[in-house]
């Protein structure tokens, strides 16, 4: 069974969020732009997995998109984790697109792609690092430390692996022979059970935890350099503008009833998930504090105590 779905994380939300928002002069942007670009890439991929996993859904604990503390302020972050009774298996996966070349399993890595060569770190040295932070956190918790197998796998359609060769089935290999990894890796004639899987999933359910990054601290980006505005969902200029309860591009002319829930949506990833009605004025870029508080009453829940200024709190 799935234990863990993949679900697109909050780190790349973020990120979105401030692309949009940050100011192409900003000296953070280019990198704001590949680290945007690189997330979702890695997410992209990850989500290629999870239709072939389906097939495996009854046979194993399948874990995707994990991130666990292994000592103080310390993780593990593993794309693929899989427990069955006969074993673990833990996948890296890498949405490269290009000519990937390895002259020696441990080498340096090659990727060609349109006639530019760059060296890359090992992908087999990094999983093999996560499998002993995975054991680690299992001693820590006094699990039986298990034999794990480690993968990488390649999803990208333009991939293509040239790769040393070797009498096993290769560590590293595209997603259309998972499959085939899994079957070889999981099917053992052994009938008695060699590990409980629920002594493990129990836990690591427990101690799972997202990545959470403050974007505007990590890019050196002020609060007070975020564009403001409503992005158009056609042409993606901030440039919507509400005139009578609907809003027009002003750039485009396409019309939403609804452009300022991306907005607001930026506004919490970025800022949190309290605003109030003054900021949402200059956030959305609505001069009238009436037509505001409409749009902010439709959106989110009106927060009135005696000790502070009523502002609203944003989707939970
Ligand atoms: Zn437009």
């Amino acid at each position: 069974m799935f234990q863990k779905h993949l679900q697109e994380p909050q780190h790349l939300r973020k990120l979105q969020a401030l692309c949009r928002r940050t100011p192409e002069t900003h000296p953070s942007y280019e990198r704001i732009h590949a680290d945007l670009k690189a997330a979702a890439a890695g997410y992209a991929g990850e989500r290629l997995l999870t239709y072939p996993l389906e097939r495996f859904s009854n046979q194993l604990h399948i874990f995707q998109g994990l991130r666990l503390p292994v000592a103080a302020h310390h993780y593990v972050q593993i794309d693929l984790l899989l427990i069955s009774e006969q074993g673990m298996a833990i996948g890296e996966v890498k949405h490269w697109r290009g000519d990937i070349q390895l002259n020696d399993w441990y080498g340096p890595l090659y990727r060609t792609y349109f006639d530019k060569t760059e060296l890359l770190p090992n992908p087999l040295l990094q999983v093999e690092e996560q499998r002993e932070g995975l054991l680690d956190y299992f001693n820590r918790h006094s699990l039986l430390l298990p034999e794990i197998e480690t993968f990488v796998i390649f999803t990208h359609r333009e991939a293509q692996l040239r790769l040393p060769p070797t009498t096993n089935l290769p560590k590293i290999f595209l997603k259309e022979r998972l499959p085939q990894m899994i079957r070889h890796h999981f099917t053992s004639s052994e009938t008695q059970p060699l590990l409980h899987p629920h002594h493990y999933t129990n836990q690591i359910l427990t101690d799972h935890k997202p990545l959470q990054i403050d974007v505007l601290q990590k890019y050196q980006v002020k609060c007070e350099d975020l564009l403001p505005g409503v992005q158009c969902a056609s042409c993606c200029n901030l440039s919507m503008s509400r005139t009578q309860g609907v809003w027009r591009c002003l750039h485009c002319h396409t019309s939403q009833a609804d452009a300022h829930v991306t907005a607001l949506r930026d506004y919490q990833l970025l800022l949190g998930s309290h605003i109030t009605n003054k900021d949402a004025r200059h956030f959305l870029q609505v001069p009238s504090r009436h037509a505001c508080r409409r749009i902010l009453l439709h959106t989110a829940t009106h927060v009135q105590t005696p000790s502070k200024r009523p502002y609203y709190r944003l989707f939970s």
